[in-house]
């Protein structure tokens, strides 16, 4: 971090900045130019307040010269992050699918479902109990039944299995019966559940918010392994731009940065990102080609009929078809 100082910046003011900077830990090197008197700032410069420094008598500009997200970055951690989601390793190299419905509907939708899916080769299933819906007057999940459910089915077809939480009072009950605890684009800085998930040790699933930049999502990671828990596995899930053709657009760009930004393991939801089921297989196939580290696919028994989603929805046939594409291109990768 650089503090600059006014050109008029007394002595006075320069020594009280770099006294408050070494008051919390860091090491300053004072550099008098002819024009301005620049700080060097050496140390966690995480834990320091820039704006607050920035307020100080004398100073122009704080710049900061590392992202300041710390545990999620790769300068600090280089080697890739292997999360295991109870058996199913998720970074290890080998692409991951996870897969089911939008929202968990009856025991025997989910079940018909999962057997489906898991014969097709998927790893993980997924299935919405708690929905975050646009209309309070749309479906919004069984709730508690819909958690009951998918442990049920879980424990039938022993796939791990990953659904979305919505609010801090769950954690505990989530922890408990679920494998990997989703929060979903949304809440991705809903900040008081992202402290509340990162008491847990609960793989987390972290969506990027609709109109995220890739820092903030790190960010949202961060709060999460702050608080203890390291095992986030982030979700590109598309972003909302002018176009409306698609539901959202797709940002494959973000699984080469994130990768070169961060340790994490990355997937790709190319369910949400595009809205259209025409679309999921040819940008699955592009996930994996650009490094993705898993895929999830929103697959309905009955789309026509589905509570939630249904219009993006695949058939487990559907699915079964891009799996043989996935398996077929993970070999050439
Ligand atoms: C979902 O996975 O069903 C979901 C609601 O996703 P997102 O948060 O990405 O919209
Ligand atoms: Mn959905």
């Amino acid at each position: 971090m650089i503090v600059v100082m006014k050109s008029d910046a007394t002595q006075a003011e320069i020594v009280k900045v770099s006294d408050r900077l070494e008051q919390k830990g860091m090491q300053v090197q004072i550099n008098h130019g002819v024009d301005c008197t620049v700080l060097g700032v050496l140390g966690d410069t995480y834990t320091v307040d820039k704006e607050r420094i920035g307020l100080m008598g004398g100073v122009e500009r704080v710049v900061s010269v590392q992202e300041p997200f710390k545990k999620a970055n790769r300068k600090f951690h280089p080697e890739d992050s292997i999360i295991d989601v109870n058996g199913v390793k998720i970074g290890d190299g080998e692409v991951k699918v996870i897969a089911g419905p939008c929202s968990v509907e009856s025991a025997d939708q989910l079940a018909s479902v999962a057997q489906s899916i898991r014969k097709s080769g998927a790893q993980i299933l997924r299935g919405g109990a708690f929905k975050p819906r646009t209309s309070p007057y749309a479906f919004q999940g069984l709730g508690e039944l819909g958690l009951d459910i998918l442990v049920d089915v879980r424990n039938k077809v022993h796939m791990p299995i990953v659904t979305e939480i919505m609010a801090p009072r769950y954690v505990e009950l989530f922890a408990e019966k679920v494998d990997m605890i989703q929060i979903g684009a949304r809440n991705m800085q809903n900040f008081d559940l992202l402290k509340e998930i990162g008491q847990t040790n609960k793989p987390i699933l972290l969506k990027r918010g609709l109109s995220n930049t890739l820092e903030e999502w790190l960010m949202s990671a961060e709060y999460i392994m702050a608080g203890g828990n390291e095992n986030v596995i982030l979700c590109e899930r598309g972003i909302r731009t002018f176009e409306t053709y698609t539901r959202n657009t797709l940002d494959l760009s973000a699984i080469p940065a994130i990768k070169k930004m961060s340790h994490l393991p990355i997937i790709v939801d190319p369910s949400h990102a595009t809205g259209l089921p025409y679309m999921v297989e040819p940008l699955a196939l592009a996930a994996v080609a650009a490094g993705a580290d898993g895929i999830m696919i929103e697959v309905h028994n009955d789309p026509k009929h589905a509570l939630c989603d249904g219009a993006q929805s695949l058939t487990p046939e559907q699915f079964d078809g891009i799996m043989s594409k996935i398996n077929i291109l993970k070999g050439v990768m």
